[in-house]
């Protein structure tokens, strides 16, 4: 069979080794992470990575509807990965496609190990991340995303997970490849990773690597993901430093009324 990625080669990095939207191999697309962006969730969360805009939004623990799906030792986590049909450049059919019901999936894995699922037996908590504008490295920000809006709803959880993919563009190792590298590129490999247990949650690849180039592709991606750690905590301070401070003035207006 022929391999799409092969067919045109695209040069990806320049003569000073730079990549196609001016990046080192090693540097990260600018990542921004907002906290409680919708009123209707219990927790939410937006994050752009680079082009990409992904909500998340979390509803839970709530009883279990249908009842027999219901879990007498823990809360069934749910999770819907959705693109919206105007978040790539050909209209992408709004029917939950193979890939997306594998992202949901891949995407709920990856977060379990961090929800302390135990505290609400016979409850759901029901992961929503709409992709709203695709650049590659969806699964990850969606990942980062959810991993917010849990914290958002009031969700115990062990820690926060925060996700980042490295790959391979013209025989190098790279960081988070664009949509371009990604497709034109010769590997991708997204990795989920719990800074404080220091575990990966999620390790998928499409492509090939030696085993050196895993690792060095392991190590850049887990690097990131400490970086985006840093932010998600900061996102979360903004909101409730804000909400607390609000609160304070709002006690002190009644004292003085
Ligand atoms: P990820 O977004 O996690 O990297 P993939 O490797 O499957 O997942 O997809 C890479 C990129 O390809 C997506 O982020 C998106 O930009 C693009 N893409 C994926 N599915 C479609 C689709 N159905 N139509 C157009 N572009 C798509």
């Amino acid at each position: 069979m022929l391999d799409n990625k092969k067919e045109e080669k695209v040069r990806l990095l320049d003569d000073n080794g730079l990549r196609v939207d001016g990046r080192r191999l090693d540097e990260l697309r600018p990542v921004k992470v907002e906290v409680g962006v919708l009123e209707k969730a219990d927790g939410s969360a937006y994050i752009e990575h680079g082009r990409n805009k992904i909500l998340a939004a979390v509803f839970g623990p709530r009883e279990a509807h249908p009842k027999h799906i219901a879990l007498a030792d823990r809360a069934v986590v749910r999770c819907r990965y959705h693109m919206a049909p105007f978040s790539t450049d050909e209209r992408k059919s709004p029917a939950p496609s193979r890939r997306e019901l594998e992202l949901s999936k891949v995407i709920r894995e990856s977060l379990e190990p961090s929800i302390m699922s135990e505290y609400f037996p016979r409850s759901t908590i029901d992961i929503f991340i709409e992709v709203l504008q695709a650049d590659a490295g969806t699964r990850c920000a969606g990942v980062t995303s959810a991993s917010l809006a849990l914290a958002d709803a009031g969700i115990p959880l062990r820690e926060l997970v925060a996700a980042c993919a490295a790959g391979k563009v013209d025989g190098k190792v790279a960081l988070d490849l664009s949509d371009i590298e990604d497709k034109k590129g010769d590997a991708d490999l997204p990795v989920a990773f719990m800074p404080k247990s220091n575990a990966v949650s999620l390790l998928q690849m499409d492509g090939s690597m030696t085993e050196d180039e895993l690792k060095q592709a392991l190590d850049m991606s887990i690097n990131a993901c400490r970086t985006i750690y840093e932010k998600q905590k900061e996102a979360l301070r903004t909101k409730y430093h804000v909400e607390r401070e609000e609160a304070e003035e709002e006690e002190v207006a009644e004292v003085n009324a």
